[in-house]
């Protein structure tokens, strides 16, 4: 018979894979010798059997009823008892925490019965009347799926004949008049009187609970944070104990350190007289753990103790629950705790100053998915805004977006692309779809710790709670700051570094590199193996790409060097022109602005290599739109234009007409445009020349890759070549200074990977351009593909992940790793480089790592996320 139940003796924190994170952990403190209250916990392959056959595993309630036994036994109480009662949490825990998500259950095992022993034993009427209510409560909405609501009205009711403000203000009369109402409620909605079973509680919370794992908000979770559907929840059961027991009981939540900023405090927050969920739930602000210390010192010695012994036993910043009953401290859970990007990148590095970890151990822990989100555009701190509200600093980071109140329409406008503030009086679990695809979180109550805080913190998205300033109306759409209403759709501003809220948009400057990004980023450069440079057209993006460590420029795309007001009437002249003096003579003014943007980006990177990449897209890119053309001459028709104004219109619009492709992406592009138009690719070879040659004078020494693109065969790449090496000696020739180019290409089409071998004995180096390798290797243009049926292939895992951002290593990389092989067998120390958006993506940097590329080339902000992942690449096989 399989083993489903493991006692928390029997576990440690290695078994998380089978108990759940909360399982493994609790069994680990346990053995640490913490005061955990006494349980087990139920494996995750007892939840998997559940979720594939629908049914609860054989023998499992058998082994569940053993160990409530033995829990019995450990306890010195009894399950159901008149005199003694064991009641127990059901809660859940998978491998990875996922807050909120899933369900749990509190006070399981009360009844008429067990409530009167309840009652004697802690001679606390009221406690005893509270926690079955909330029994019910609880049970109702998770097991026997009765709305919340129905419950919360019944007490805000019940407050409001009796006009007071808080549930702690309720009498015991109250309360039980609201126990009553409850089981009525149950009665009405279902047909059937609350179960009093002790044993038909726990069989149904369990079941409810494995349920849980396929809950909508827990779908909705795993898929944003990239965690397995298959994995499954533990379930711990264990003994109750409990922080309402009056004014010397507790609940709270504690970081070892605080998750928003890093710092080296504990940080947290507890409720006097409550139960966890009214923590972190948000409906009561909770206080400042530090002001424990004033309600009880000893505790909060004791708490501040067992927290450091924790995190140097884990040698990670925890996330702790405790619960303080009747002046005794109990712990409830610890975890790896939940922190923003830059708290992140602080711990890790402060941790290793304290010898608490290696520097590798650092790189390793820092995600880079968050890290990217750190890279993001932040309040400009010099810029004066007015401020509307404040509240708490829940996740730092500035947003704007239109308020909305409602999770759905969040999630409707997020996916049209609105950019959108989520407002609520507190968010919960239920509101995981309106988060995602929200800028940011700006909720009136709760606390640092809150759902919203914590969900927000993990996503990385600018967060501010407990704003009590902020008056929401749900049902007219507004909220109200004194005198101020804002409706729904309005724009605002938070920042959750400072936790104001602000009207309108505000100004954002881009992110910069802080001291302990740079401490980190330095150890990478110890640790990795492949280069990281930057794709920068321009000069100010090749001053943000050095300044985040790109050691080159691996892909400089020419053709946004057109564009712009001086420069394309003169490209539209040399496109149109008819013959080939009129397109010479553009081509002549183009050379001199072409040449000067080389020279500015070759100070910039001196001797640093620079990919430049000649013109690539369709020509018709920089040519007006037909449909444009046509109702321009329309209107001229109509209005009084000169017969000779309208002639000339007419004719460009033919032009355009003829230059029109049915797939353009698949047409005159690249080399065949080169091939085509050979004194386009002159010129841009000659400014390059020129520019390389002035910079030398000057006494830099530029390192030039000049790269020809989308070749299919090497007859393509062969002449032009020698099209661009006869420019080069010209230019040598007419300045006599010296400089040495590579010529190569890239490689971003199947013919050419295959054919690799052949096209490298023309070539210089490769650069792998995934992006169009990917739309040629699918047959799938990526705009189509991403606006029509990519999200149902990725909603119906017909595909696992988009292949434009994660790097396809089955087929694509397939085809990148033969021509990596077919290059090298010709020339070994080929240059191999990726130049596509993939260079910039972890999970494709780590492939790149292991088929040995030299470098990997992204956008100037990824370049940090780039360091870290080549490193972590390293490391991770270590
Ligand atoms: C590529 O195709 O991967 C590439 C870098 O070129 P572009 O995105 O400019 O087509
Ligand atoms: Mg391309």
């Amino acid at each position: 018979m399989t083993k489903y139940i493991y006692a928390f003796e029997e576990g440690n924190a290695g078994m998380r894979d089978l108990l759940g994170g909360k399982g493994a952990n609790l069994c680990e403190m346990t053995g640490l010798g913490f005061s955990v209250p006494p349980g087990f916990v139920i494996s995750t392959e007892a939840c998997n059997q559940y979720v594939k056959e629908g049914a609860m595993p054989e023998g499992l309630m058998e082994q569940v009823m053993e160990a409530m036994n033995k829990l019995e036994e450990k306890a010195g109480k009894k399950f159901g008892d008149i005199n003694n009662p064991l009641l127990v949490s059901v809660r859940s825990g998978a491998k990875f925490s996922m807050p909120g998500m899933m369900d749990t259950i509190l006070n399981l095992g009360l009844n008429e019965k067990s409530l009167s022993g309840m009652i004697r034993q802690s001679s606390n009427e009221r406690f005893g009347y509270d926690s079955f209510r909330r029994f019910i409560q609880m049970f109702s909405d998770i097991v026997l799926r009765i709305g919340k609501d129905k419950f919360e009205e019944r007490i805000q009711r019940k407050k409001e004949e009796k006009s007071v403000n808080l549930d702690t203000e309720l009498t015991v009369d109250d309360l039980k008049d609201l126990v009553e109402e409850f089981k009525n409620i149950v009665r009405e909605n279902t047909g059937e009187l609350f179960p009093e079973a002790p044993k038909e509680q726990l069989e149904r919370a369990i079941r409810a609970v494995f349920e849980s794992w396929n809950n909508p908000r827990a779908i909705v979770y795993r898929r944003a944070s990239n965690i397995s559907d298959d994995l499954g929840t533990g379930v711990s059961i264990q003994m109750m104990v409990y922080g309402n027991m009056g004014d010397d009981s507790a609940t709270g939540v504690a970081f070892t350190r605080n998750p928003s900023n890093g710092d080296n405090n504990i940080f947290g927050e507890y409720l006097i007289n409550a139960q966890g969920e009214d923590v972190v739930a948000g409906t009561r602000t909770p206080k400042p753990i530090s002001e424990l210390q004033d309600d009880n010192r000893e505790i909060y010695q004791e708490l501040v103790e067992l927290m450091s012994t924790l995190e140097k036993h884990y040698k990670d910043m925890q996330d702790i629950e405790f619960t303080m009953e009747k002046g005794k401290l109990y712990m409830l859970q610890t975890r790896n705790g939940k922190r923003t990007a830059q708290a992140g990148l602080k711990i890790a590095v402060n941790m290793v100053e304290e010898a608490l970890i290696t520097e590798e151990a650092a790189i390793l822990r820092i995600d880079p998915a968050q890290l990217d989100q750190l890279l993001h555009p932040r309040l400009d701190p010099d810029v004066e805004v007015n401020v509307l509200a404040k509240g708490l600093p829940a996740s730092p980071g500035a947003a704007t977006g239109k308020v909305t109140f409602d999770a759905d329409l969040a999630e409707e406008l997020g996916k049209k692309g609105e950019k959108v503030i989520l407002v609520r009086w507190e968010t919960t679990p239920d509101d995981i779809h309106g988060i995602i695809p929200s800028q940011g979180v700006l909720t009136a109550h709760g606390g640092m710790t809150s759902h919203a805080a914590v969900v927000a913190r993990g996503m990385g998205k600018p967060c501010v709670t407990g704003c009590e300033k902020i008056r929401i109306d749900i049902s007219n759409k507004i909220f109200k700051v004194d005198e101020v209403y804002v409706k729904e759709g309005d724009i605002i501003s938070i920042d959750g570094g400072s936790g104001r809220v602000m009207l309108g948009e505000i100004k954002l400057i881009p992110p910069t590199v802080n001291k302990e990004l740079q401490k980190v980023l330095e150890w990478t450069d110890r640790f990795k193996r492949l280069g990281v440079r930057a794709n920068a057209d321009t000069d100010v993006d090749a001053k943000k790409a050095r300044e985040f460590g790109a050691k080159g420029i691996g892909l400089c795309r020419t053709e946004h060097m057109f564009f712009g007001e001086d420069r394309l009437p003169i490209m539209q002249d040399m496109i149109l022109a008819d013959s080939s003096t009129e397109r010479d003579n553009a081509l002549a003014k183009l050379l001199p602005v072409q040449k000067s943007d080389f020279e500015k980006i070759f100070r910039v990177m001196e001797e640093l290599p620079v990919t430049i990449r000649l013109l690539d897209p369709p020509l018709h890119e920089f040519l007006p739109d037909l449909l444009d053309l046509k109702l321009e001459i329309e209107e001229m028709k109509r209005g009084n234009a000169k017969e000779e104004e309208i002639i000339k219109k007419e004719n460009l619009a033919e032009k355009v007409r003829l230059m029109s492709e049915a797939n353009p992406m698949l047409g005159l592009r690249g080399c065949r445009l080169g091939l085509t138009f050979p004194s386009i690719y002159e010129m841009q070879v000659r400014a390059i020349a020129e520019a390389a040659t002035n910079v030398t004078r000057e006494g830099i020494k530029p390192d030039v890759e000049i790269m020809i693109p989308l070749v299919s065969t090497y007859n393509e790449l062969k002449v032009l070549r020698i099209i661009t090496e006869k420019v080069l000696k010209n230019v040598t020739k007419e300045t006599g200074v010296e400089i040495e180019y590579k010529i190569g290409t890239m490689i971003e089409l199947p013919r050419a990977a295959v054919t690799a071998d052949e096209i490298v004995e023309y070539a210089d180096f490769f650069s792998f351009g995934t992006n169009d390798l990917t739309q040629t290797t699918y047959g799938f243009s990526r705009d189509d593909a991403e606006g029509k049926f990519l999200p149902k292939y990725l909603e119906e895992k017909i595909l696992p992940e988009n292949p434009f951002e994660v790097l396809d290593v089955g087929g694509v990389g397939k085809l990148v790793e033969t021509a990596c092989n077919l290059g090298r067998k010709v020339k070994p120390d080929i240059k191999l480089g990726i130049c596509g958006e993939h260079g910039g993506e972890p999970k494709s940097i780590e492939f790149c790592h292991n088929i040995g590329l030299t470098y990997i080339s992204c956008s100037p902000f990824r370049v940090p996320v780039a360091r870290l992942a080549a490193a972590q690449a390293v490391l991770k096989k270590v």
